[in-house]
């Protein structure tokens, strides 16, 4: 008989009651130390007190009106991200998928009104994951993810990671736009290198197309940058954010610049609950915290200490650990041992971690967790991989 819920998520058995801090209680009552962060999005932590209060705060005020109305704290919201970044102007949505179908809209409706309908390609990358709507899906072309939904939403190419000639080959008089994760979270935390980010948007204004970034994951202080291009010194025209951006709460938002987002008129698009009071009550204080150089110090600093960590343990590990990447609190352990096992034996001793595609363990804390407990992570991960060792020899 089918569950109550629908099973379409292969679900470890556990379940968490409560939260605090970079600490997960399991409803028998072990905590588990949270290097997984409900993938990259809990930024600031399990009941953070400071996003209670401003949650709780609106809550007793009002939680929705909808936007037939102004919205002060979606305004609040938007004035912050666009002082913080390239952006001239913001959308609010409730997840990553929503913000990759606004960017895509967006980068059509750019050319439509410029008078080059024709520019309706967008290329992405093997490996990429934009979320799944029919537009996110056939944007990162996964079989795995488009097989038996019908015809795949025509209009999106793939590239390999790092393939100059095949880029180029792709982009033709009917692209859009370019659209990557400065860093790939599900396809395996596999960052792109500034110099190739520069390139892309080099090729970019070389060709007249518009460049997308997906920072749904590495945005919002992942990597230690208030955003992952910054690294690279380039601006994209769009931007995809959502994960971290509401610390928990669903939020998500596309960052344009005015030039990009100008074709999206009244009556263009819009979001029963996007950028709703509560959410952007919440949004605010997530910025004020995360977009401060003191605050994007330290992540770069703790992540520093936690691939330091992670090296020793691949010293120490050859026959479970291959290779760390990324880059702040955004760490990948590529693994000679099956990612499964590792993140399992992690469970046990109770560590939570998050595998991804290419064979890869993630650790994506909250990037308020502090050295005490990275140490801790360090700790339980070297007995796991020793747990995973014994059990592959015996
Ligand atoms: C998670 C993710 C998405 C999709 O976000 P949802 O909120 O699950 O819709 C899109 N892009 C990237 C890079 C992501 O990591």
């Amino acid at each position: 008989m089918i569950p109550s819920v629908l099973p379409t998520y292969n679900r470890a058995p556990l379940s968490f009651v409560k939260g605090e801090g970079s600490w997960l209680t399991e409803a028998d009552g072990r905590r588990f130390l949270d290097m997984g962060a409900g993938i990259a999005v809990n930024a600031l932590g399990h009941a953070n007190p400071d996003l209670v209060a401003a949650l709780t705060e609106q809550a007793g005020k009002l939680w929705h009106t909808s936007n037939l109305y102004r919205i002060p704290q979606q305004e609040a919201l938007a004035d912050r991200l666009v002082a913080a970044t390239f952006a001239d102007t913001v959308f609010f949505t409730n997840s990553g998928t929503e913000s990759c179908e606004l960017a895509v809209k967006m980068a059509r409706k750019h050319f439509f009104e410029a008078g080059q309908p024709e520019r309706v390609n967008i290329v992405a990358f093997h490996g990429a994951f934009h979320g799944r709507s029919h537009a996110a899906i056939a944007a990162a072309g996964s079989q795995k993810m488009i097989e038996g939904f019908g015809p795949v939403l025509p209009g999106f190419t793939q590239v390999g990671w790092g393939d100059h000639d095949g880029l180029h080959a792709a982009i033709d008089e009917t692209t859009a736009a370019i659209l990557i994760e400065p860093v790939q979270g599900e396809g395996g935390i596999r960052p792109l290198p500034d110099q190739c980010l520069k390139g892309l948007r080099d090729l970019c204004d070389e060709k007249g197309i518009l460049l997308i970034l997906d920072e749904v994951q590495c945005g919002m202080g992942r990597t230690g940058k208030l955003f992952a291009h910054e690294w690279a010194g380039v601006d994209p025209d769009i931007m995809m954010v959502a994960k971290g951006i509401g610390g928990g709460f669903p939020l998500g938002a596309v960052l344009a610049t005015e030039a990009a987002g100008a074709a999206m008129t009244a009556g263009t698009h819009g979001s029963t609950y996007g950028g709703n009071p509560l959410a952007c009550a919440v949004g605010a204080k997530v910025m004020d915290i995360v977009a401060d150089a003191d605050f994007l110090a330290e992540v770069r600093r703790k992540g520093g200490r936690l691939r330091q960590g992670l090296e020793g343990l691949v010293a120490a590990h050859p026959e479970v650990f291959e290779e760390v990447r990324g880059s702040g609190l955004m760490l990948g352990l590529t693994c000679r041992a099956a990612n499964a096992e590792v993140v399992q034996a992690a469970y046990d001793q109770q560590l939570i971690t998050v595998p991804a595609a290419d064979n890869v363990v993630r650790l994506l804390p909250p990037l308020t967790i502090s050295e005490e407990e990275i140490a801790a992570a360090l700790s339980r991960l070297d007995l796991a991989a020793t747990q995973v060792k014994i059990k592959t020899t015996a």
